[in-house]
């Protein structure tokens, strides 16, 4: 469920990691879950790509 205030940034694409430790100043992070490095600007694209399509 995704809501409307949902930070897409922190998101893990690939398996919906959310990491909810992620500060402001970091600029990519590496998803504990599926060992992903994401970078938060094109992920957060991405993800409102996404929320859009469905
Ligand atoms: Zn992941």
């Amino acid at each position: 469920m995704i809501g409307k205030f949902e930070p897409s940034s922190k998101i893990c694409r690939v398996c919906g990691y959310h990491n909810c430790e992620l500060k402001l100043k970091d600029r990519e992070w590496k998803c504990p879950d599926c060992k992903t490095k994401r970078y938060r600007g094109i992920n957060a694209a991405i993800n409102i790509k996404k929320i859009l399509i469905h």
